[in-house]
């Protein structure tokens, strides 16, 4: 059975219908369906979807930067009571796109990081076109939970780094693409125990679908890439990643 530890099913489908959660229950053991603002946590709080296989994340997302405040937090803190939670996120820096600067990311950041440590949930981390200031800002905190950094995208000298704090490496379908040498130079050197996969859908296709829109089902083909390229028959590979996802997000 195949995880996915991170993909937007709002992004994906229209309506999250009897016919996807059954297809979904069939062929993962677990995914981690990530809602990013408060429209979208809303409307899990007002139809949650009903399934063992389908866990919910929380986040704001670093758009949320700019009007995040007092009431937005106790708004969000709000939702733990109403949602069975599983992670935290995503949450972080973006200097991709006009999110804010450092200072307003970093109060949004901060918030959700201890609140983690508080409610003892793992973390969901977006980094883009931001390594130092999330690593500046991850080094000061004393993690319960490890933290995920999902889609990772940067060089081999940022993942040793993030080697040294208690993190999770995640990669998504871009892992795949001709021209991602250096990404899996850094798959390399990733312990297997610390490594989880992705879709990010409906971002992110694999090579063998690129261009199209992506869908959760889709993992299959990162599986089979990445188990070729690190030598590890694909059915003890899925085992390994199912046991990294359950120690992370499901085990106290
Ligand atoms: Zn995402």
């Amino acid at each position: 059975m195949l995880v996915d530890s991170h993909c937007h099913l709002f992004h994906c489908y229209q309506k999250i219908d009897e016919t996807i959660i059954s297809k979904i229950e069939n062929n993962f053991s677990h995914l981690i369906n990530i809602a990013i603002n408060e429209k979208e946590i809303e409307r899990l709080i007002d139809n949650p979807i009903k399934s063992n296989v389908i866990k919910n994340a929380i986040g704001l997302y670093p758009e949320e930067a700019k009007n995040f405040d007092e009431k937005k937090a106790k708004k969000f803190l709000s939702y733990f009571g109403k949602l069975n939670v599983y992670a935290i996120g995503e949450t972080g820096i973006d200097f991709h796109w006009d999110y804010g600067d450092i200072k307003i990311q970093e109060k949004l950041f901060r918030f959700q990081i201890e609140l983690s440590i508080e409610k003892n949930l793992p973390l969901l981390i977006h980094s883009r076109k931001a390594f130092e200031d999330t690593f500046r800002i991850l080094k000061e905190y004393k993690f319960n939970k490890p933290f995920i950094l999902h889609c990772f995208g940067y060089g081999l000298n940022e993942a040793e780094k993030f080697l040294e704090l208690n993190s999770i490496f995640s990669f998504a379908g871009n892992i795949t693409y001709p021209k991602a040498e250096d990404l899996r130079q850094v798959l390399k050197i990733i312990p297997l125990g610390r490594l989880l996969l992705e879709t990010d859908a409906p971002y992110l296709s694999p090579q063998k679908v690129r261009g199209e829109k992506n869908n959760p089902f889709n993992i299959k083909f990162t599986y089979e890439f990445v188990s070729n390229f690190l030598e590890i028959e694909e059915s003890e590979f899925e085992k390994n990643i199912n046991k990294n996802f359950e120690k992370i997000f499901i085990s106290s």
